[in-house]
């Protein structure tokens, strides 16, 4: 048997129909530039968000870097974010020309905290980003109380934790201004690069709707120094069709989940991902975590299972980010994560059967 890391055949395959009727309208209308279907996904994903509105862009690190520059992150500002993130969060606050600022994650759950961020807020500090990773919220309304108590901005990083909630609340619908991205293998993924920013501010949604569309409202009026960075009209109108299905998605997902653990919870080596007291997890990736990890992914490959290691290398010890690098082990938490860290494969279709070879492999390993 083989098992890839990530197939979109079984979500995509049945949508064959409705997304080829899709395109053919786009094509009827032949606007494919900021058209009537960017304005229905970004309703309908608000309306899915939880949010005033929903403001749909090229991918997630544009989201991210219109995002914050909306709220006039710039040179010598802080921003803190997770030391286990994924590069791009770090990339947008770089490009403005802040400082990212390495804050290390809890130890159990991989998100950071309040507690955490707060040993990090100087009067440089601008804003912060709790990324909700591998599908698990962060503790987003104590985040948000932390940050209004020291007047600073919370922007979401959401890219992977659409659906995930805290204390009722659905992510992106917390902070400030939040970005999304809707990259293929996402929870929801377009067929080619986009995403999103979500916000309650109409101020906030006006300004950033400028800088998506080079500064401006009016053609050929220019407010502000903008970007290109539109939400293109095909993945709008494929996008609209997949929103419909995400509970569902998620709740594949979440079962996968259950399986996995149902199943690997008496594997003493393995640790399994953990969920926070009044956050829930859509399961973006399924990450456990084992001291020998390289040897169990060789393992896995030789039997035709592909995993994946998010992230191997951590922020700080990117050639691309030598500066946050000080050699003094700064950065603990991530480093034994990316050291241990292994994701198996999770999406919607993948079947008993093949979740059930997994961890007899996984099993098998420890046995041998
Ligand atoms: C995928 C991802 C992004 C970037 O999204 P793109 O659409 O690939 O630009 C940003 N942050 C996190 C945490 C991600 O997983």
């Amino acid at each position: 048997m083989t098992v890839p890391f990530l197939n979109l055949k079984p979500i995509h395959d049945p949508l064959y129909p409705e997304f080829i009727e899709a395109i053919g309208s786009v094509l009827k209308q032949n606007n494919f530039i900021l058209g009537e279907g960017v304005q229905q996904f970004e309703k309908a994903y608000a309306q899915f968000n939880k949010t005033q509105y929903a403001l749909g862009v090229g991918n997630g690190l544009d989201a991210l870097k219109i995002a914050l520059k909306t709220i006039g992150v710039g040179a010598d500002d802080e921003v803190i974010i997770p030391s286990n993130t994924f590069i791009a969060t770090a990339l947008a606050v770089s490009e403005l020309g802040a400082k990212p600022i390495l804050c290390e994650p809890d130890m159990h759950t991989y998100n950071i905290t309040a507690s955490n961020i707060e040993k990090h807020i100087t009067r440089k500090t601008k804003a912060i980003i709790p990324v909700h990773l591998y599908g698990q919220s962060c503790e987003t309304t104590t985040i948000l109380k932390l940050a209004e108590a020291h007047k600073l901005y919370v922007v979401e990083d959401n890219a992977q934790a659409q659906g995930a909630m805290y204390n009722g609340a659905i992510t992106g619908s917390v902070g400030h201004i939040n970005a999304t991205s809707f990259y293929p293998g996402k929870n929801l993924g377009a067929l080619g690069d986009a995403g999103a920013i979500t916000t309650n501010s109409e101020e906030l949604f006006h300004a950033a709707a400028k800088l998506r569309n080079y500064g401006s409202d009016t053609k050929y009026i220019h407010e502000l120094k903008g970007y290109n960075s539109r939400l293109d009209e095909m993945q709008a109108v494929l996008l609209n069709i997949k929103l419909k299905y995400l509970d569902e998605y998620n709740k594949a997902r979440n079962a996968i989940a259950d399986a996995y653990t149902s199943k690997l919870k008496s594997i003493n080596n393995v640790i399994l991902p953990q969920v926070a007291e009044g956050a829930t997890h859509v399961y973006h990736l399924y990450v456990i975590r084992v001291e020998e990890r390289d040897k169990l992914r060789n393992y896995l490959l030789e039997k035709g299972i592909t995993t994946l290691i998010h992230y191997p290398v951590p922020i700080h010890k990117q050639k691309s980010y030598l500066e946050l690098n000080d050699n003094s082990n700064a950065f603990p938490i991530a480093e034994t994560i990316s050291n241990t860290a292994l994701s198996l494969p999770v999406y919607p279709g993948l079947t008993t059967n093949e979740i059930d070879y997994i961890c007899s492999c996984i099993a098998s390993f420890y046995e041998a």
